[in-house]
């Protein structure tokens, strides 16, 4: 299995390059030259556990890897981090199936990716002779940083390197990143919104003299963004195991569809399941859930991409992690909506960096429809929490709420009850302000001490990787500017 890139250079790729590369040389993705059909039967996958199917999956797309190095991967990234009796949990409440994908070290469904992302990225360095140490860039809206830091802290030949939005994160997100030990990490407040730590992230990618200044260090730049491929594949696997269960469980039929609803930032979670359909899974619709940050609604029903500051200005919301205008991931499903044509999606990703704004053909604009695209404002989110708790004593985080919204809008405008999967992406507890909130509880002197009440009011135990976050001490206090990212990488180096 070769990759290629969004932007049509044609330059081939093996997993483990692209793994190592991060980004194409000419600024696109890298995709698969062909999605791989699913390597078992449906029906041969019930009974099995998530490391089975993730290796499954995982490994019919990285065939470059022997089945050694697979097992390496997947054994120690899944293994009692995480605390869900199977990796990850799928529960039931309030009419949708609930896959509960944040029961990793952090908290947040970014662990599902980014627990094996290192072990796929030192492997593939091994395999492709890479003896320069390894920089890790990542912009996080929040949840990226933290599952980053404790996946590549104190792996050898790496280091990491993470800014995040001052003001943009929640206070159990900002302590848990600016407490990370680990001689290799580094992590930067800067001033600014998540686009643009993404966008200066980019930039230094892009920018080839400074990893020509890099290689003289015997530096080399690479991703832990979703825009890694090494990111989005793993979480095609967890789409394939949902099918399963739901099918041993007796929910569905071997071969009826199920829904799925994501809440969306860059695209890559909801892009996965999308990955996971054209792998074979019966997918009917993609229902893809934003807040006030409404880009993504608003293209699926347009076919319009505007982030013109005159159309709208960037929210701060109650589920920050999607406080997202550019969601990069959109680039491989344009792709693939496209037939591959690399130019049309090159000529749109210039449009939105000259003017903000761009329209896709027709042909993607009909390809679209099996999205459906909604949003809920922060207020609907609240309720949504408030509602669910109260009725079926099941605690939501607000991005997940964000996304039951959704859902029930989709259900009333459509009447559709086809049996529904919604991605649950981080635990209550890091939004603990806003939950609280929600259920009635406060108000409290400050972040930590709504995790508390939280705990205290509704039983369900704070997560380990929770616990005790506000007597760990301080560790990184710079605040950049989003124009010095450069430099900041270069001291950190
Ligand atoms: C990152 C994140 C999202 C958005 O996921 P994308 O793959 O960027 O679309 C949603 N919810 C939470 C809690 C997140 O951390």
């Amino acid at each position: 299995m070769n990759y290629e890139s969004t932007r049509g250079s044609q330059i081939k790729k093996t997993g483990a390059q692209a793994i190592v590369q991060g980004i194409a040389e000419d600024k696109g993705l890298y995709v698969p030259e062909a999605i791989p059909a699913l390597p078992l039967k449906i029906k041969d996958m019930v009974g099995r556990s998530y490391k089975e199917i993730a290796h499954a999956i995982i490994g019919s797309y990285f065939d470059d890897f022997t089945e050694q190095e697979m097992d390496y991967c997947i054994n120690g990234a899944y293994d009692e981090k995480f605390t869900a009796s199977d990796v990850v949990e799928i529960k039931e409440a309030g009419g949708a199936h609930f896959l509960e994908l944040y029961h990793g070290k952090t908290a947040a469904f970014k662990d599902m990716a980014l627990s094996i992302l290192p072990y796929l990225m030192t492997t593939s360095m091994k395999k492709e002779g890479v003896t320069d140490k390894v920089c890790i860039l990542t912009a996080t809206s929040g949840d990226t940083g933290k599952a980053a830091l404790e996946g590549f802290a104190d792996v050898e030949g790496t280091e990491i390197i993470v800014f995040y939005p001052t003001g943009g994160v929640s206070q159990v997100q900002e302590r848990q990143m600016v407490s990370q030990e680990g001689a290799n990490t580094h992590v930067f407040a800067i001033r600014g919104n998540f686009d643009d730590a993404q966008t200066g992230v980019k930039k230094i990618f892009n920018d080839d003299d400074f990893a020509a200044q890099l290689a003289a260090k015997g530096v080399k730049l690479s991703s832990a963004n979703s825009i890694n491929v090494g990111r989005l594949v793993p979480q095609v696997a967890y789409y394939v195991y949902s099918y399963v269960k739901l099918v041993e469980r007796g929910v569905i039929a071997d071969g009826e569809p199920m829904n799925v609803v994501v809440p969306t930032g860059n695209f890559g979670n909801i892009l996965a399941a999308y990955y996971a359909k054209e792998m074979g899974v019966p997918i009917n619709k993609f229902i893809c859930a934003s807040n006030d940050n409404k880009v993504l609604t608003d293209f699926i029903n347009t076919g319009v991409y505007d982030i013109r500051p005159e159309t709208r200005g960037f929210c701060c919301t109650n589920s920050p992690s999607m406080d997202i205008l550019i969601s990069s991931n959109l680039e491989r499903l344009l792709y693939l909506l496209s037939g591959r044509d690399g130019a049309a999606v090159k000529g749109w990703m210039e449009n939105l960096d000259a003017d903000k704004v761009y329209e896709v053909s027709e042909g993607v604009r009909e390809a679209l429809n099996g999205f459906y695209g909604g949003f809920a404002t922060e207020n609907y989110t609240l309720s949504a929490i408030g509602k669910m708790w109260a009725e079926n004593g099941y605690l939501m985080d607000t991005h997940t709420a964000v996304a039951y919204k959704v859902y029930q809008d989709y259900k009333a405008q459509t009447g559709d009850e086809t049996p529904t999967v919604i991605a649950s992406t981080a635990s209550a507890y890091k939004f603990a302000e806003s939950v609280a909130t929600a259920i009635g509880i406060g108000p409290c002197a400050d972040g930590f001490a709504y995790v508390a009440a939280l705990e205290q009011a509704t039983g369900v135990k704070v997560p380990y990787g929770l616990k005790d976050l506000d007597k760990k001490p301080v560790l990184h206090t710079g605040v950049v500017d989003a124009a010095a990212m450069a430099d900041a990488v270069k001291g950190s180096l």
